[in-house]
């Protein structure tokens, strides 16, 4: 957080204009990155022509072995900029295992089909261990040996405690969105998985911000890291942000409604703060005919896992989501963002909004404010600690 949150000019942005390509500064194609033949075949073939610029830094350095800190706007490609070397490391040295911590079941699952396509055609086995799921799928996947295991906090625990894994095992680990994981209270879980795996080891942190939780983290497990940084500013500059101005809360709906039936409305996501909320907003679309799917904390995984798949698949046009559930999800070509309530902090804005004008795509965010509303601005740690306590109502 940067600024006082409830100012409204927070979420007024017009996107700038598409850099040239030159001004980008991008140092490398991936021709250039000293890895197989087949890993560059397989992500030119994922349709991936130039590196993005977290890539064009983080990969050089990751197959030079460092440690490393990737401090990244949402969208920006980073998995694909652990993943990667990361492979590389394991096609030339079988040994290799890497544990990939991810806050959210929908990363995770994300992160590994990125792997997947990325290993194509080699013989690179992994086991994505997160809650939700079968536990005892997930241990005979990991009995059959996997060099990538990706996980949620809770469930690697869990997994270790069963002694079904061993983080002495990990020459690699990833955590990804880890401010997030501070935020959603995983600290202890974080710490834990730490204190089993070995020291000489690589560590790679990604975060879209740095707090002085990530700070903390940071001296404790990385040594020397490199530290690249490849944020402009809060927010994506190809992200348009603005907001809807109503005045009383029964005008939302129809407010949101006229929005929606515009032509470019392709592919919207909008967030509500609560599970209740969410699905009142999806009942109210669907019976006004959007074709809409919800995701929240009261939906089994395996519903959220349809609805993300029918929203993925354009078989409905707009999702809505609670912050948690969301979290961390990739939908290509979110056309818009819609705050149809307040975030409770800067960051959940900024992260809320990453999930359009992905991959240098423009995008639109905008967020419903209250006409004449003057709150008090929340301070950055006010922010955590709500944050924290919201867990149970997503
Ligand atoms: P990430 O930040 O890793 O979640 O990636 C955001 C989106 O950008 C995903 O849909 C990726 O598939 C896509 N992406 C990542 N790297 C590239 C690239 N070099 N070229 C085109 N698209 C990319």
């Amino acid at each position: 957080m940067t600024a006082s949150f409830c100012d409204e000019s927070k979420f007024i942005k017009r996107a700038s204009p598409a850099k040239p390509a030159g001004e980008v500064k991008i140092e490398h194609n991936f021709a250039d990155f000293k890895v197989s033949p087949r890993l560059k075949e397989n992500v030119l073939s994922k349709g991936y022509e130039r590196p993005t610029l977290i890539q064009d830094r983080a990969i050089p350095e990751i197959l030079n072995g460092s440690d490393l800190i990737g401090i990244a706007n949402t969208g920006t490609g980073k998995t694909a900029a652990f993943l990667i070397p990361l492979i590389e490391k394991t096609i030339r040295n079988k040994e290799e295992k890497s544990l990939i911590v991810a806050p959210t079941r929908e990363l995770a699952e994300q992160i590994n089909i990125e792997l997947k396509d990325f290993s194509k055609g080699m013989p690179i086995y992994s086991t994505v261990a997160v809650g939700g799921m079968n536990i005892r799928f997930q241990i005979n996947s990991l009995r059959r040996g996997s060099s990538f295991v990706i996980g949620t906090p809770g469930r690697l625990n869990d997994l270790v405690k069963r002694k079904c894994l061993n983080m002495r095992d990990f020459s690699n680990v990833v955590l990804d969105e880890a401010d997030r994981m501070l935020d959603m209270g995983f600290i202890a879980d974080i710490r834990n998985i730490f204190s089993g795996l070995r020291q000489e080891r690589q560590t790679i942190f990604f975060s879209a911000t740095i707090s002085k939780e990530v700070e903390s983290l940071t001296s404790s497990f990385l040594k020397s890291p490199v530290m690249i940084r490849t944020k402009t500013g809060d927010t994506a500059d190809n992200i348009d942000q603005d907001v809807i101005r109503f005045n009383r809360r029964e005008e939302k709906m129809d407010i949101l409604h006229n929005f929606l039936i515009k032509e470019e409305f392709k592919k919207v996501l909008i967030f509500g703060e609560t599970k209740r909320g969410v699905q009142g907003i999806h009942q109210d679309l669907s019976s006004r005919g959007f074709k809409t799917a919800s995701i929240h904390g009261d939906k089994t995984q395996n519903e959220r896992r349809i609805a993300l798949r029918l929203f993925k698949e354009e078989k409905v046009n707009i999702l809505v989501a609670t912050d948690v559930a969301a979290r961390g999800i990739d939908v290509p070509d979110v056309s818009h963002v819609i705050n149809y309530d307040l975030p409770h902090t800067y960051d959940d804005y900024v992260h809320r909004i990453g999930r359009t004008g992905r991959a240098e795509h423009k995008g639109t965010a905008l967020t419903f404010v209250r006409a004449g509303e003057n709150t008090a601005p929340r301070s950055p740690r006010e922010g955590f600690r709500r944050s924290a306590v919201r867990q149970n109502r997503n």
